[in-house]
């Protein structure tokens, strides 16, 4: 039986390096509520990072931080932009829209999971009358659902249009690390110097235990986000624990590692089963994910064997998904199974 999985990155455990920080951490008293040395030197490093002096906020998960950040960033009457098959839309049991008090999630199409200034344009022109939600945020994800990513050109003229048309641009980044990798760009490349008002910077899937960070380049949206937190059930009293495994994964570079690694082991992936005969890739692979098409049967084996995967994701087909843990062992034995288990050709 395997032990590790393609279903998602959540499924895989603990950096080293996220866990040798917890430990440290975990040392005597520390005051609560996040002002501790832990907290601060995180938030340090976030803004280091990227460089420039934005505003740092850590929470338990990136349903909330979306859902707190796209509230802070509209009012009950407003409209948030996102592509139909964003996270916000169909993985957090409308959250965004509670935690907005009413605020409507409006769904754009596009080729890969990605928007298009165009479609934004087009969606923010449709009506301007009283009687419509008025459209004040982009919501962009990077890297998106199905596994693409945004261009820093293309952040910029979605940025641009934005900004045209008075929206906020956020960003869920929940695997923001994978994109960066893939990418090779400075993170300021892909966020504020794009337009970006706020991020929601993915540590969970990326190998901490729990937690993502909240991060607002608009200092000024910034404003009372403390307060918002709190309200949300999201201000962690032994703060410490949330914040130390960002020091752990942020200073000698061990996010951009891991991150890359997990894309070139869905790279591997790629290149293995898209030579099996019957197998469909449903998109390009750019991260660390793999999308394909495959015959129920052999989803079935596949299961059957004890390989765990999802196939409701996105756009539907089966995702595989690798973490900073995969193996390229894991993936050879996986692409074997996946061989083996495809129908044979008649004829
Ligand atoms: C996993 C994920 C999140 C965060 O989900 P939580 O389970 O709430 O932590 C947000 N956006 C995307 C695109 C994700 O894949």
């Amino acid at each position: 039986m395997p032990t590790r999985h393609f279903a998602s990155d959540n499924y895989a455990g603990i950096t080293p390096e996220a866990w040798a920080a917890l430990a440290e951490a975990n040392q005597g008293h520390e005051p609560a509520y996040g002002n501790d040395r832990w907290t601060q030197r995180a938030a340090d490093l976030i803004r280091e990072q990227f460089e420039t002096p934005c505003e740092v906020f850590f929470v338990f998960n990136g349903t909330a931080a979306n859902s707190l950040a796209l509230a802070h960033s509209t009012q009950s009457y407003h409209s948030v932009l996102c592509h139909s098959v964003a996270h916000v839309e169909t993985d957090e049991c409308g959250a965004p829209e509670f935690f907005c008090n009413g605020t409507k999630l409006l769904q754009l199409p596009g080729e890969d999971g990605r928007l298009t200034p165009a479609g934004i344009e087009e969606a923010v022109k449709r009506r301007t009358d009283i009687h419509y939600p008025k459209p004040a945020v982009v919501t962009v994800t990077q890297a998106t659902e199905v596994g693409t990513i945004y261009t820093p050109a293309e952040l910029r003229a979605i940025g641009s249009m934005a900004k045209k048309h008075g929206l906020k641009f956020h960003m869920d980044g929940a695997r923001f690390a994978n994109a960066v990798a893939a990418l090779g760009v400075a993170p300021r490349e892909i966020t504020w110097q794009a337009g970006v008002d706020v991020l929601c910077f993915g540590g969970t899937k990326n190998g901490i235990h729990v937690g993502e960070a909240v991060v607002f380049f608009n200092r000024e949206l910034a404003r009372e986000f403390d307060y918002r937190a709190k309200q949300g059930g999201q201000l962690c009293s032994k703060m410490r624990f949330v914040s130390a495994p960002w020091l752990g994964m942020l200073q000698d570079g061990a996010w951009l590692r891991y991150a890359g690694h997990a894309n070139a082991m869905a790279r591997l992936m790629h290149s293995l089963i898209r030579e099996i005969p019957g197998v469909k890739v449903l998109f390009p692979q750019q991260v660390n994910s793999v999308f394909v098409d495959l015959p129920k049967p052999t989803i079935q084996a596949l299961w059957a064997k004890g390989w765990l995967f999802y196939n409701f994701i996105g756009e539907g087909g089966c995702r595989l998904m690798c973490s900073w843990d995969t193996q390229e062992e894991d993936v050879r034995a996986f692409a074997a199974d996946l061989a083996a288990a495809m129908p044979a050709k008649v004829g």
